[in-house]
C-alpha cells in the first residue's frame, strides 16, 4: 500500500511538517546539521506525489553530489514506488548536461559535445597561454584557469571581461586575450567545461524565451538541497527555471493557474512572454556548513533569498536526529566562533551520548593506527560494523597510512571520491621501477616501464623485443640488454640502449647495498620521471609528486625500522599492501569502513565518526591560517565534519606528520580548544614532558646533531618516522626513553646521498624567492644538504616557515 499523505508527515515536528504541507510562494528552510532538512526534502516530493498535485516529471531535485541525488531518488521511491523514476534528481552538472543535450541545436553544438574535467581545462589554458606567448612566471597559466572559472561563475563571458579592463593594466589584458582564445578553443573542439555547463545553461533559458517557457511549464516543483554552496551562475539558472513571481501576481491564485498551465501541454513551448506563474520553489541550507568559496559559492544566496523573493516564507528547524548531545555542544561551540552568523543552537532528544575521545598520536602513522585499534576494538565490545565508521581528512594525501594501516589490520574499507594509494598509477608505475630491478625475470613490470616515462617506445619496438625474447628463449629484460641483435631503427635502438643502462645502473646500486630508498629515488631522478611530472602544470601531476614523497617515505621508513632489509624485502611488504586482491571487501553485508575527505562528507551521517589530523596546519589548512575568510571556512567545514557523527566521534592529531617527505611538528588544531572540556575524553593526550620539551626545544633553537632543527617547532625528526614499526607501546613517550634528540632522525635520514643526477631540483640560495603550490610564495632563509638531498628552509610569510624536500615539493624558482 502506498502511504497516503497523512502518513508522510507522521513523526515529523511541527516545523518540519509546515515545511512538507506548505503550498504557494518560494520556501526556504535554514536550519543546522541534522534537522531533517535533506529529509523534509524528500518527504514533501512524495507528498506533492501523493496528494497527486504534481506528476514525478514535473519535479526537478537538484542535490550536491550524484550519490546525493542517488540516495534521494532512492528514498523517495520507497515512499511512492517506481513512478519517482521519471522524477529529475540530480546535481546542477547533470541537470545542465541534459537540458543541453536536448537543445544543443539551438545553441549551434553537436549533441555529443564533449565535457572537459578541470585537468582538461587547466591542460587547454596551458596550451592557449603558450600560443600566446606569455610567459608563464608572470602569467600562471594555472592561476589563468581559476581566474576564468571565477568570471564563469559570476556569469561574465570573454568579451564582457575585455570590455572592462583598463589599458594600464597588463596582467588583466594577458588574461582577457587568454580567456578570448580558451573560448575559441573549446568551441573549435565542441566542448564545453564544468562551468559552461551552467552558464551556456543559463544563456540557453535567456536567450530563448520558448525553450525557457517550456521547462518552465514542465518544472513546476523546483527542489535544492545544500542551497547555501550555490554559486552565483547556479543561483541565477535557479532563478530561470523558476521563474521569479511578478509583482502582484496573487499568491492564492497561483495553485489554479498552475493547473491550467500544466493542462495546455507544451507542444508548442508556450508563446514567449506567456505569463507563466512560477514553479513553486524550495531550498534549504545552512549558512555553517557553506564550505565551496573556492568555487564561487557565496553565502549571500542564502543569506539574501528573502530579498530577492519578497513573497518567500522561511522555516527554521531546531531538533536535532542525528548526533548526541556531546557532539552537539562540540559542533556548536566551534561554529559559534565564526562572526557574522545566526546564532542557532541545536539540541536534541537523544541524550548526551558517550563523550567525544580526542587522542594525540606521535606520528601520522601511530594515528591511523589508534583508528584501525579502535575500529576493531569497537566490533568487539560494541558489536560495531565496519560499514558504520567513517575516517575523515582534510586533503587526500593523508589517506595513505590509514589505508596501509587499515589493509594490514584486515580491515575492509574504500576510498570515496580518490583513488587507493596503492592503486594510483604514479605508485604502480614506481613499483614497477624497483621490480623490474630486483627480478629481471619481470616481464610485465619491465613492459610497464619501457616507455614510462615516455622515451619513444611504441607498441612496435614492444612488439620486436617480445618477439626478440620468445625466439631466444630469453626474458623480456634480457632482450633488452641484447637490443643490437634485434634489428631496431636507430632512433628505437638508441632509447632501448638508454633504457637498458638506466636499468643496469639500478641494479648495481642493488649490489652495492643501497637501501631501497635510494633505490627509489634513483630510478625516479634517472629515468625522468619525477622531472616530468614536476615540469608539468597539470594539478594533477602536482598530487602525483606528493603521492610520490608518500612513498618515498614509506621506504624511509622501511630503513628506519629495518636497516640491513633489502629490495625484496622492501618489495614483498609493500606487495603485501599493494595487491588488490589482498585488500579485504566487504564480508557478509558488514560493510566496509569509509574513507574520505570532509568536503565529500557533506550530507551523510555515520554512527561511529574519525576526524583526524587535527593540527593547525592540517585542519584548518595551513593556507587558511592567515587569512581570517578562509580560516572561518575551515570552521564550517569543522563543523561539517563534526555534525556527520551520530553516536561516537573521534578526533585524532599527530604531534608529528611528514609532508612532502619531511616531518613537521605541528600543535594542536585552534578548533580543538573550543570543546567544552566536560564533552570531551582524552584518551592519551600530549604529556607534560612533551610540551615542556617542545617549549625547551623552542627556547634553545637547534638541538641535536646535524642541524637539523630549527627550533621554530615545525620540523622535530628526533621522535619522527624511527622505528614506528614496531613500537609496542601507546604510552607517552618521555625525555628518559629516548624522545629527545636521539637521533633516530627520520627527517634530513630520509634523503639519499647518492641518490642520483636530481637534475629536478631547483638549485636555490639563500635570499631567493619561490612559489610553492600550496603555501605561496615564499623566501629561501637556510639550506641544508646538496642535490637530491637539499633541504630548503622557506619562510612562506603568513603561511609559516616551512622545512621541504626540495626533490619532492612543488617550488619553483622565481
Ligand atoms: P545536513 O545538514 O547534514 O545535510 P539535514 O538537515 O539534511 O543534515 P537529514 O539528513 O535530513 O538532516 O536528517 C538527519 C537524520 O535525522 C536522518 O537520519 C533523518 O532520517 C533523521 N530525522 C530527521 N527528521 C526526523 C524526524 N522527525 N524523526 C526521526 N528522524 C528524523
Ligand atoms: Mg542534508
Amino acid at each position: 500500500r502506498r502511504p497516503s499523505p497523512e502518513d508522510l508527515v507522521e513523526g515529523l515536528n511541527p516545523q518540519q511538517r509546515a515545511a512538507v504541507e506548505h503550498r504557494g510562494g518560494p520556501l526556504l528552510i535554514v536550519a543546522g546539521a541534522g534537522s531533517g532538512k535533506t529529509r523534509v526534502l524528500t518527504h514533501r516530493i512524495a507528498h506533492l506525489l501523493a496528494t497527486r498535485e504534481a506528476r514525478p516529471g514535473e519535479i526537478l531535485a537538484i542535490t550536491f553530489t550524484n550519490k546525493a541525488a542517488a540516495e534521494m531518488r532512492e528514498r523517495v521511491e520507497q515512499l511512492v514506488g517506481p513512478a519517482a523514476r521519471t522524477m529529475w534528481v540530480s546535481t546542477f552538472h547533470s541537470a545542465c548536461v541534459r537540458i543541453l543535450r536536448r537543445e544543443h541545436a539551438a545553441l549551434g553544438m553537436r549533441s555529443s559535445f564533449s565535457i572537459y574535467d578541470a585537468a582538461d581545462s587547466q591542460r587547454l589554458m596551458q596550451l592557449v597561454c603558450r600560443s600566446l606567448d606569455l610567459d608563464p612566471k608572470r602569467y600562471p597559466p594555472k592561476a589563468f584557469s581559476h581566474k576564468v572559472s571565477d568570471l564563469k561563475n559570476e556569469l561574465i563571458d570573454a568579451e564582457d571581461f575585455a570590455a572592462t579592463v583598463s589599458d594600464s593594466n597588463a596582467f588583466d589584458q594577458a588574461l582577457a586575450s587568454a580567456y578570448r582564445s580558451y573560448t575559441q578553443r573549446l568551441q573549435q573542439a565542441h566542448a564545453l567545461d564544468f562551468d559552461d555547463l551552467i552558464g551556456r545553461t543559463v544563456h540557453l533559458l535567456r536567450t530563448f524565451p520558448a525553450i525557457r517557457e517550456s521547462y518552465r511549464r514542465r518544472f513546476r516543483h523546483v527542489l535544492v538541497d545544500e542551497y547555501q554552496d550555490t554559486n552565483h551562475a547556479q543561483y541565477v539558472l535557479v532563478r530561470e527555471l523558476a521563474g521569479v513571481a511578478s509583482e502582484g501576481w496573487d499568491v492564492r491564485e497561483r495553485a489554479q493557474a498552475d493547473w491550467a498551465a500544466v493542462d495546455e501541454t507544451s507542444e508548442q513551448g508556450g508563446a514567449p512572454g506567456a505569463a507563466l506563474p512560477p514553479a513553486q520553489l524550495t531550498v534549504v541550507g545552512d549558512a555553517d556548513q557553506s564550505i565551496y568559496a573556492f568555487r564561487g559559492a557565496t553565502i549571500r544566496n542564502i543569506l539574501e533569498f528573502e530579498e530577492d523573493y519578497p513573497d518567500a516564507r522561511t522555516i527554521l528547524l531546531e531538533q536535532n536526529y542525528r548526533s548526541t548531545q556531546n557532539i552537539l555542544n562540540a559542533a556548536n561551540a566551534v561554529i559559534a566562533r565564526n562572526s557574522g552568523r545566526r546564532a542557532k543552537n541545536l539540541w536534541t532528544a537523544e541524550g548526551a551520548g558517550p563523550r567525544i575521545v580526542g587522542y594525540v598520536a606521535d606520528s601520522d602513522h601511530d594515528e591511523s593506527r589508534f583508528v584501525a585499534d579502535e575500529i576493531d576494538r569497537l566490533g568487539d565490545s560494541d558489536g560495531v560494523k565496519p560499514g558504520d565508521v567513517a575516517v575523515f581528512y582534510r586533503t587526500n594525501a593523508q589517506s595513505r597510512s590509514l589505508e596501509e594501516v587499515l589493509i594490514r589490520a584486515g580491515i575492509p574499507y574504500k576510498v570515496v571520491g580518490g583513488t587507493r594509494f596503492y592503486e594510483r598509477r604514479e605508485i604502480k608505475d614506481a613499483i614497477a621501477y624497483l621490480h623490474a630491478v630486483a627480478n629481471p625475470d619481470d616481464a610485465v613490470n619491465v613492459r610497464r616501464i619501457l616507455n614510462v616515462p615516455k622515451r619513444g617506445l611504441g607498441d612496435r619496438t614492444e612488439g620486436q623485443l617480445a618477439w626478440f625474447a620468445e625466439r631466444e628463449r630469453i626474458s623480456f629484460a634480457a632482450a633488452v640488454e641484447r637490443h643490437e641483435e634485434v634489428g631496431l631503427p636507430t632512433r628505437a635502438a638508441t632509447a632501448v640502449a638508454r633504457f637498458a643502462e638506466l636499468l643496469a645502473g639500478l641494479r648495481a646500486m642493488v649490489d652495492g647495498g643501497s637501501s631501497p630508498a635510494e633505490i627509489l629515488d634513483a630510478a625516479l631522478d634517472r629515468s625522468g620521471y619525477l622531472a616530468e611530472l614536476r615540469a608539468s602544470d597539470d594539478p594533477q601531476d602536482a598530487s602525483r609528486v606528493e603521492n610520490l614523497a608518500e612513498l618515498h617515505a614509506v621506504a624511509a621508513e622501511f630503513r628506519d625500522a629495518a636497516p640491513d632489509g633489502t629490495l625484496v624485502d622492501f618489495l614483498e611488504r609493500v606487495s603485501l599492501v599493494a595487491d588488490a586482491d589482498q585488500i579485504p571487501l566487504d564480508d557478509g553485508g558488514r560493510g566496509v569502513v569509509t574513507l574520505m575527505t570532509v568536503h565529500t562528507a557533506k550530507g551523510l551521517e555515520f554512527p561511529v565518526v574519525f576526524v583526524t589530523g587535527l593540527e593547525d596546519g592540517t585542519f584548518p589548512h595551513q593556507r587558511s591560517l592567515a587569512d581570517p575568510e578562509e580560516l572561518s571556512e575551515e570552521r564550517r567545514l569543522a563543523y561539517v565534519a563534526l555534525t556527520r557523527a551520530r553516536q561516537r566521534l573521534y578526533l585524532t592529531r599527530a604531534a608529528v606528520r611528514t609532508s612532502f617527505g619531511v616531518p613537521n611538528q605541528l600543535p594542536a588544531s585552534r578548533f580543538i580548544d573550543d570543546i567544552p572540556r566536560e564533552s570531551l575524553e582524552w584518551r592519551r593526550e600530549e604529556s607534560a614532558t612533551e610540551a615542556m620539551r617542545r617549549g625547551w626545544a623552542a627556547g634553545h633553537g637547534g638541538r641535536s646533531r646535524g642541524g637539523d632543527h630549527d627550533g621554530d617547532g615545525d620540523f622535530a625528526p628526533a621522535f619522527g618516522s624511527g622505528s614506528r614499526g614496531e613500537r609496542g607501546g601507546t604510552g607517552p613517550r618521555t625525555r628518559a626513553d629516548g624522545g629527545v634528540g636521539a637521533g633516530t632522525g627520520g627527517g634530513a635520514r630520509g634523503v639519499s646521498e647518492r641518490g642520483g643526477a636530481a637534475a629536478d631540483v631547483p638549485s636555490l640560495a639563500v635570499g631567493d624567492r619561490v612559489t610553492h603550490d600550496s603555501y605561496g610564495l615564499g623566501t629561501v632563509v637556510a639550506l641544508e644538504g646538496a642535490g637530491a638531498s637539499s633541504v630548503a628552509k622557506i619562510d612562506f610569510g603568513g603561511a609559516g616557515t616551512k622545512r621541504l624536500l626540495l626533490r619532492y615539493s612543488p617550488v619553483t624558482k622565481l
